[in-house]
């Protein structure tokens, strides 16, 4: 009984720090879609005093006591209240041994770095940026620090995002990527399709943006997102925020790419889908909440690659894209089109790189934040490094920052050890595509059809409702029946694309 009443307001508890924290999501989302540039400061302070509350709310005294009582009785509690219990313990953890003057620095440090890197990327001024960078590793040391991580800042890192990853395996995993995937790469790009592929999407200009606006909001209704609890702004960089029955995705215009809003509305709406398919009355605890950022992309990347990349998917919508778009859409063929959609070329922008090179983006990206934890590479020295970094694993040189180091947002907020996630996202999906495929033959001709059903209803079952019960690892080997390996992502690479590329070879 007791342990029943003490789950009961632990819980309780959880899900009130948690629905604080829901209100920062939609300052940081305001922030992004709305905010005037001379706000920055004032949004800083709202930041800065939002964090003290919730940092209050999860750093309670009675927490502590609730988790005391119940880790005492652990034999006793079933699995599930385990789940619950021990994700409490960890975000206990990290409210009481991180100062509040440290959160309070840190959170106010994050607003004015997403400024200080927009203004410096519209620039191309990387030496003004450098400095705030600088502090951001700096506090980032700090918190892997408090945390009893000092050892390892990096895996700390890690480990944030992706409950109990460390940067020795995500080497592991990455080399083996990398060994199969840079001459399948080599491959594809010196296949004489490769160049029909870029010029047909090149022909796609001139789009209306109000006409994309219209299809994108058609496809991710069809496919399951739910505009009674979810929205789609404008923001400068893409992005998913929100849960439950609030989840907004942000995604950007341009008339003559007009293939680039469709995906990355695409892959938003496979974020959305994950949040919204949480179980809403656990939401904030184990039980409640999304597994890790490895899943959340594995998701995104399902619904955007495997599904939306492929010729049934295509099928359903390509007569409402060419009624909706009309004489634009003469410049390509049904053919044309499916390969526009999977162009391939090495570019030196990631969010605009298709989903085979996306994955050296990442390795490298990996190795230059692995290498600014290890101290062997100074802030001062990572334009330098990109560059280098870029012309090994692209084949390309940026020539400037701007598209070079600044062309993303993540470390400006201090978000590191984020970005291989992305990539595990993708070794994930592509071993969940294999699973269903083999669960459900002829699943691809329901795409054709424009039904989505049996695939959402299976993600929903398999994963979204698992929410935090296991680690990523776990959750991937239970639902899939064996180990994360890259071998799945390289094999659906080299059947889709291959088919394509390197056919009659
Ligand atoms: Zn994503």
């Amino acid at each position: 009984m007791e342990t029943e009443r003490a789950l009961a307001e632990l819980t309780a508890l959880i899900k009130r720090a948690h629905v604080l924290g829901t209100i920062g999501d939609i300052l940081g989302w305001d922030e992004q879609v709305n905010l005037p540039p001379g706000a920055a400061e004032q949004r800083a302070s709202q930041h800065a005093a939002l964090a003290e509350v919730v940092h209050a709310a999860g750093a309670a005294p009675r927490i502590g006591e609730l988790l005391a009582v119940l880790e005492a009785r652990a034999g006793t509690l079933a699995a599930e209240q385990r789940a619950v219990v021990a994700q409490a313990r960890r975000d206990y953890d990290r409210a009481t041994r991180l100062p509040p003057e440290f959160v309070r620095e840190k959170a106010a440090q994050g607003s004015r770095g997403f400024h200080a890197w927009a203004r410096a990327k519209a620039a191309d001024d990387f030496a003004s940026y450098a400095p705030v960078l600088e502090r951001n590793v700096e506090l980032a040391r700090r918190e892997a620090a408090y945390l009893g991580r000092g050892d390892a800042p990096y895996d700390h890192a890690l480990d944030k995002h992706d409950p109990g990853l460390t940067a020795a395996a995500v080497e592991r995993l990455f080399a083996e990527l990398k060994r199969d995937l840079v001459p399948l790469v080599r491959e594809i790009t010196g296949s004489p399709v490769a160049a029909r592929a870029r010029a047909a999407a090149a022909r796609l200009k001139g789009f209306p943006v109000e006409a994309q606006r219209v299809f994108l909001r058609e496809v991710t209704a069809r496919l399951g997102f739910d505009y009674q609890r979810g929205r789609i702004d404008v923001s400068l960089h893409p992005f998913c925020s929100g849960t439950g029955s609030d989840v907004r995705m942000t995604t950007r215009y341009n008339e003559d790419q007009p293939l680039d809003a469709l995906f990355s509305s695409i892959h938003e709406t496979g974020h959305g889908l994950y949040e919204q398919g949480l179980p809403a009355e656990h939401l904030g605890t184990a039980l409640g909440i999304n597994a890790g950022m490895a899943v959340h992309e594995s998701q995104s990347r399902l619904w955007e690659n495997q599904v939306a990349r492929s010729r049934e998917f295509w099928r359903c919508f390509e007569p409402r894209w060419r009624e909706l778009f009309g004489s634009r859409t003469e410049v390509v063929d049904s053919e044309e089109l499916y390969l526009a959609v999977n162009a391939v070329e090495p570019t030196l922008i990631r969010v605009e790189a298709d989903e085979v090179t996306y994955n050296l983006h990442i390795i490298l990206r990996f190795e230059l934040e692995k290498a600014l934890f290890a101290g062997t590479l100074a802030v001062r020295d990572l334009p330098g490094a990109w560059r280098a970094a870029a012309k090994e694993l692209l084949g390309l040189e940026p020539a400037d920052d701007r598209t070079g180091v600044l062309q993303d947002v993540h470390w400006s907020d201090g978000s590191f050890g984020y970005f291989p996630s992305y990539c595990l996202g993708n070794m994930i999906a592509a071993q969940l595509w294999a699973r269903v495929r083999q669960l459900r033959p002829g699943l691809e001709a329901e795409f054709a059809r424009g039904d989505f059903g049996w695939l959402l209803d299976w993600l929903r079952e398999n994963v979204h409702r698992q929410a935090r019960r296991q680690g990523t690892l776990e959750l991937v080997r239970n639902v899939t029946g064996e180990e994360l390996s890259p071998r799945h992502l390289i094999a659906y690479l080299r059947e889709r694309y291959g088919a394509l590329y390197l056919a009659g070879r």
